[in-house]
């Protein structure tokens, strides 16, 4: 039997309800499956505990993560704790932390799903976010605070150890995937010393590539590509800010803030990879049990991928489409379930799959 430890942090919001659908979702999973399960440990590190405790993570608290297979994430953000607080507390800390430098963010329509595009359909992008450095790099500043001559400086580093490696991982991933297409993101017209710096990285890499086919974009007119040519995307590499941005889009795009999961991943597998919904803590809809839990369950396929479990990962895509097309839809999605309704519906197909198999 092979086991799987998991550390889960619902952390805020929705992010508890959608983490506790996913494990729900997992543990039928490994009892349909039979040969693994999960050994899972919830952490209770939240704003709540912060406002309570004045930290997110405890002393010793990534030594202890470090302990595991992997980390199933909710939300974090709270109405009571400023933005910038909140995420360089609990999130950035494990992201930078265990250098989950590549993060991996897929976007399709599922079937029954509407995209506010006519062509909608057509959407099958995988946007790979540099996680480690650039904009969200936390090296920065505030002087003379509260005088008129105030300054805050926010300083995006770029390294070549860092731009090289994210380029070889989506090069890597272009070439698994049948289009074999990747459009490479920045603004080197605007910005003409890190940007430069990536566009000259990518050119480098892109021979040893040779199969990979490769465009170049800046981030403002793809944006435009996105909504009027989205069958003209594949795989799109983009740094840290830019790539959180178009994501947030492309998920929109794909019907829901709802549905679209990510990957954090420290490709060397030197420390645990991390997976979470894109979506946040959504305060306007915690509690009303009507969260999407599709973007966790996604995310959950793409843990059992990195887990080794690839049967499962490829059952639960299945079962997800097949919920998605019976039109078991949360609001988001135009729908009236709930996100136990889409649980259970998950569950019980999982569980007539097995039924089938016997
Ligand atoms: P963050 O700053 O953490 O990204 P945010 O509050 O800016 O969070 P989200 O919480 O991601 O943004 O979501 C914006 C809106 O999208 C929410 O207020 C909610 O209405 C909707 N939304 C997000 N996720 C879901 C979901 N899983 N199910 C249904 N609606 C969602």
């Amino acid at each position: 039997m092979r086991v799987h430890k998991i550390a889960a942090i619902p952390a805020d919001g929705i992010g508890t309800e959608v983490i506790a659908a996913g494990l729900e979702v997992l543990a039928a999973l490994a009892a349909q499956d039979g040969g693994f399960r999960f050994d899972v440990e919830n952490f209770p590190w939240s704003s709540d505990y912060y406002l309570k405790h004045g930290y997110y993570i405890p002393e010793g608290g990534l030594e202890k993560l470090k302990t595991f297979d992997a980390i199933f994430f909710g939300a974090v953000g709270s109405q009571h704790v400023p933005d910038h607080v909140s995420l360089w507390g609990l999130r950035l800390p494990i992201a930078q932390g265990f250098d989950q430098y590549a993060n991996v963010r897929p976007a399709r329509v599922l079937p029954g799903v509407k995209s506010p595009l006519t062509d909608g359909q057509d959407i099958d992008w995988v946007i790979v976010r540099e996680n480690s450095e650039g904009e969200y790099s936390g090296n920065g500043g505030r002087v003379h605070r509260g005088l008129p001559t105030e300054v805050g400086t926010e300083t995006v580093i770029f390294t070549r150890v860092g731009v090289e490696r994210i380029h070889r991982f989506a090069f890597e991933l272009a070439r698994s995937r049948p289009a074999r297409h990747l459009t490479l993101v920045t603004k080197s017209n605007a910005q003409r010393f890190g940007m430069v710096l990536w566009d000259e990285i990518f050119a480098e890499v892109a021979v040893d590539y040779p199969d990979v086919k490769t465009d170049r974009e800046l981030v403002d007119a793809v944006t435009t590509r996105m909504v009027l040519k989205p069958k003209s995307l594949d795989v799109l590499v983009a740094t840290n800010l830019h790539a959180d941005i178009l994501s947030d889009l492309a998920a929109a795009l794909s019907g829901s803030l709802g549905i679209g999961p990510t990957a954090n991943l420290n490709p060397e597998r030197k420390f645990p990879s991390m997976f979470e919904p894109i979506h946040g803590s959504a305060f306007d809809i915690t509690g009303k049990g009507i969260a999407n839990p599709i973007a966790t369950f996604w995310t959950a396929a793409m843990m059992l991928e990195h887990l080794g479990e690839a049967k499962a990962a490829r059952q639960l895509m299945k079962v997800i489409e097949a919920v998605t097309a019976a039109k078991i839809h949360t609001p988001d999605l135009g729908g009236t379930a709930t996100t136990a309704d889409v649980t259970r519906a998950v569950c019980e197909t999982i569980r007539m799959d097995q039924a089938a198999s016997v």
